[in-house]
């Protein structure tokens, strides 16, 4: 008999997209003609950039011609793309990565869940709460975790409380831990960290020889000076952190799939008997293993973000979505609300009314203005009381659902 992965069987059942989906379905069905907003799913809107679609298409003409075609490409991605990032996102804020360090994935979902495996099965691992689900569930389908409490939260793993009287920045953990996931600016509160309190993060990982997972999938929407856009701007974290990156909310790619990981040389781990053991020629292995990367087209249209244009164009993205956070947040505050985030991120993260729970104002915000948003409690049970909601919407969208959350629900606030 073919034995099943148990630890598949500790996963909640009610994981939170599937839930919303079930009751903005049921909603849709008993009001047929209202006309549902969704401000829930973290999923762009706006089409890539022209100078994306123009190198993605030029791509694919290479292909079509005997002298340009491409079969396998490198494993860990083209270096025309490995360098044009190492110039651009890290040596142009003073830090230097090698390309071969930079790592090109079909996305950091992806990315985050793989790289569990170049870890040992007892490692202690700390993550925020409200998280990123992926973090939690890549690790309970591995067997890092023991089962699921009522809480919602698993046994075994060390949870950071995000809360408002820390500015939604968690304590340092009590205990020793060995990976840390942190995502900055945060998924789903919409903050983000300073170059202080990272600093606070390297130096414990130093002192406790463990490793950030650094999530920097929203690094584009940071808006303030002096906010860190990338971990290493910080002394020290070459030593103990991988950076993940994303072009999905950067330029667009959700559909078309293009990421990175980058492992620095010197970031290492231990072996049981205590020897140090690099993690990049780890991780080099799994990569060249078990992929054959991502397709040429895509890794030319990526490439194509650093051109001038592309750039010029990203921005603008970036910009038109921020605008949408900024009048969310705006709005919302208007309306009544305790308002976070929304400034270096494209999430807004609300206070639900008094004696609301996160799933009660979502069923409010759905009955009486026809809007989806995510419920806090579904990111963990320190989200509970607050609400997100994605800028990632049209204009058209953002401004309607400010109008109608004004006219019908903030009389409850
Ligand atoms: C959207 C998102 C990503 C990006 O994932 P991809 O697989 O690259 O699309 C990564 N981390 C967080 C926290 C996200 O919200």
């Amino acid at each position: 008999m073919a034995k099943v992965n148990e630890h598949y069987l500790k996963l909640q059942a009610g994981y939170l997209f599937p839930e919303i989906g079930r009751r903005v379905r049921a909603f849709c069905e008993a009001n047929s003609d209202a006309d549902v907003i969704k401000m829930g799913i973290g999923d762009v809107t706006q089409p890539l950039p022209a100078a994306v679609i123009r190198a993605m298409h030029d791509a694919v003409d290479e292909l079509a011609n005997v002298e340009t075609f491409k079969g396998y490409g490198p494993e860990t991605g083209y270096s025309f793309l490995r360098e044009a990032i190492a110039e651009n996102d890290f040596a142009e804020r003073g830090v230097e990565i090698d390309p071969e360090e930079i790592f090109i994935s079909d996305g950091s979902k992806s990315d985050s869940s793989n790289l569990v495996e170049v870890f040992g099965a007892d490692n202690k691992i700390a993550v925020f709460d409200p998280v990123y689900p992926v973090y939690v569930d890549t690790n309970v389908m591995v067997g890092r975790t023991g089962p699921a409490l009522d809480s919602g939260r698993y046994e075994g793993l060390v949870y950071l409380p995000l809360t408002e009287e820390t500015g939604f920045q968690p304590p340092l953990p009590k205990e020793k831990v060995d990976l840390i996931y942190l995502c900055n600016p945060n998924n789903p509160t919409g903050t983000v960290a300073s170059k202080k309190t990272l600093q606070k993060w390297v130096d414990y990982a130093r002192e406790h020889e463990a490793v950030i997972f650094y999530d920097a999938a929203y690094e584009a929407f940071i808006s303030e000076d002096d906010m860190p856009h990338s971990i290493y701007e910080i002394p020290g974290a070459k030593d103990v952190a991988i950076e993940l990156r994303s072009f999905s909310k950067t330029a667009g790619f959700t559909g078309t799939r293009c990421a990175f990981t980058v492992v620095p040389r010197q970031l290492t781990g231990t072996t049981s008997d205590g020897q140090s053991q690099a993690l990049h020629p780890l991780w080099y292995r799994r990569h060249s293993t078990k992929s054959n990367g991502v397709s040429y087209p895509i890794q030319r249209g990526a490439a194509a973000i650093y051109t001038p244009d592309g750039k010029q164009q990203v921005r603008k993205l970036v910009d038109f979505y921020l605008e949408n956070a900024r009048l969310l947040r705006e709005g919302m505050s208007d309306a009544g609300f305790t308002v976070y985030g929304g400034v270096n991120a494209p999430y807004v993260w609300l206070k639900t009314p008094t004696g609301l729970s996160s799933w009660e104002f979502f069923d409010l915000l759905l009955e009486k203005s026809n809007i989806v948003g995510t419920p806090g409690s579904g990111f963990g049970a320190a989200g509970e009381g607050f609400f997100r909601l994605s800028a990632f919407s049209s204009r058209e969208n953002t401004v309607e659902a400010i109008a109608r959350i004004q006219k019908s629900v903030a009389a409850k606030v």
